[in-house]
């Protein structure tokens, strides 16, 4: 079966309507005529990306999209829009008759969402024309929403996810309401997506009290956390814990990641309040963590991870495998959570206000420790490893933790930490807490220490040989114990707590 519907070709000053034809046929190829093998790979990745962030099935057929006439078809992301609906109405997803008298355009992201394309030819309202003879019967456009479009030539259906296309075409009572209205499209199928992140709890972890209980401090303090474990210890879990117990985003916080993810030219969780989660592979520049100045002279820049996980967790696996240069990065967003961009032409300054936690094997083959010898690396091998988290990143996070080493006995009641739900209303009062008292504050209103707990944080100071910034780490995620544990004042163990969280300060890691 031959689907056809309509796309749009040409510059933004003379557009023109473009049919569409796409037909399953056997084998795996993915064709567009008109466009080179690399265009169409590209063009094949989006999609397929995007209809599976979408719940679809990509079809394990092979695809040929014919783009006609032959001479105005040129090479644009803007296709993706009516290919992905094409194969949705070849699948049987969509009915194929409601496409024939409508045009589309825009880019997809891989999440599914609809990127603009082009959208000067709409707003200078110059008339589409085409050699196409059936295209006078085009009822409707269908694009993202778009920015100063005020008289419009067709009547214009707008939307920023596929999902929400999708949900458009399969129900007509919906499209009958529809309006050219994006925000209305996108509350009324707004029920329709699915959360499909499921929630880590540490009922996925076995044992590692103190683990979880520097899991609780590390969220309810947004302390910034630095762990050591073989593969398989947990890391990646404890990470995700960490999320899960965040509090939902307030409305404010919320607006700000969809205006910073937007910058980035995604769309941010429309229908979920979770903080935002960011775990970039190792592989990542300094550009992709940390942000850039995009080429295009009007976009601005470029939001990067640790911008994207602002108010959220941003999970650097694999820690010392990423770049010298691009850890080294990290130290201003670890310090000010803001990140400055200057050029020649300007600086700009991008929030980076998000809890990071990064995860490294204890030595090159994962599987000893600088104590615990169960592996063949060398002293000299573990010492290279584990410096390229250098002196000044390390100083700058608050807790440093190893996992692995306790047995993985089912805990006793005594010993066992505090239960999900009172773990995540814990955070909840604490980080509520944190609202209202900053910086010194903190120190002046939340618990005092006891003058033998003060003792042992001055000999902290010479026995670790911690830094100035280290020894204020250490009182700072004391105070957060002692809050956790309701404690009227910060005890000896809390301090002693804290200061066994600082593994990079000591002179057996890295001498
Ligand atoms: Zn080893």
């Amino acid at each position: 079966m031959i689907v056809s519907t309509f796309g749009f070709a040409g510059n933004p000053g003379s557009p023109s309507f473009v049919r569409v034809e796409l037909r399953f046929e056997r084998g795996i190829l993915f064709r567009i005529s008109g466009f080179s093998s690399q265009a169409a790979r590209a063009s094949h990745a989006r999609i397929r990306s995007a209809l599976i962030a979408c719940g679809q099935r990509w079809p394990g057929k092979a695809i040929t999209v014919n783009l006609a006439p032959a001479e105005l078809s040129r090479t644009s992301t803007a296709f993706d829009l009516p290919i992905a609906l094409a194969i949705l109405a070849s699948r049987g997803v969509i009915p194929a008759s409601a496409l024939t008298l409508k045009a589309s355009a825009g880019e997809l992201g891989l999440d599914g969402s609809i990127r603009p394309w082009q959208t000067s030819i709409f707003e200078n309202r110059i008339n589409i024309t085409s050699p196409l003879s059936d295209s006078n019967k085009i009822k409707t456009l269908i694009s993202p929403p778009l920015s100063g479009y005020s008289e419009p030539i067709f009547p214009h259906e707008t939307f920023t996810h596929l999902s929400d296309l999708i949900a458009y075409f399969k129900s007509p009572t919906q499209s009958k309401n529809s309006s050219n209205n994006s925000k209305l499209l996108l509350k009324a199928s707004s029920t329709t997506t699915i959360q499909t992140q499921s929630e880590s709890t540490f009922e996925n972890i076995q044992g590692e009290e103190t683990a979880k209980r520097k899991a609780i401090i590390a969220a309810a303090g947004s302390h910034d956390l630095i762990m050591l474990g073989p593969p398989g210890s947990g890391k990646t879990v404890l990470a995700k814990c960490i999320h899960s117990l965040l509090p939902d985003l307030s409305p404010k916080h919320h607006s700000e990641c969809t205006s910073i993810h937007a910058a980035a030219g995604h769309l941010f969780n429309p229908n979920s309040k979770r903080p935002p989660w960011q775990s970039p592979h190792s592989s990542t520049n300094l550009n992709g963590l940390i942000g850039s100045w995009s080429t295009l002279k009007s976009r601005g820049v470029i939001p990067g991870s640790w911008s994207l996980a602002h108010h959220g967790v941003l999970f650097l696996d694999e820690f010392a495998e990423f770049s010298r240069g691009t850890l080294e990065a990290c130290r201003s967003p670890l310090e000010s959570h803001t990140i400055s961009l200057v050029r020649a032409a300007g600086s700009s300054e991008l929030p980076a206000s998000a809890l990071l936690i990064a995860a490294l094997n204890p030595c090159p083959c994962g599987r000893g420790t600088g104590r615990v010898k169960s592996c063949s690396c060398q002293e000299s091998e573990i010492k290279r490893y584990l410096r390229k988290v250098s002196g000044p990143v390390a100083d700058r996070i608050a807790i440093h933790l190893e996992l692995g080493h306790e047995l993985t006995e089912p805990s006793t009641a005594s010993t066992s930490a505090m239960s999900w739900t009172s773990a995540r209303a814990t955070v909840a009062r604490i980080r509520k807490w944190n609202l209202e008292h900053h910086g010194d504050d903190r120190f002046s209103h939340g618990p005092q220490m006891t003058p033998k707990a003060a003792d042992l944080l001055h000999s902290c100071r010479t026995v670790l040989k911690l830094s100035h910034r280290g020894l204020h780490h250490v009182r700072n995620v004391a105070l957060t114990a002692a809050l956790v544990d309701d404690s009227p004042s910060i005890e000896l163990e809390h301090i002693a707590e804290a200061g066994a969280s600082r593994l990079f300060d000591r002179k057996t890691w890295l001498r």
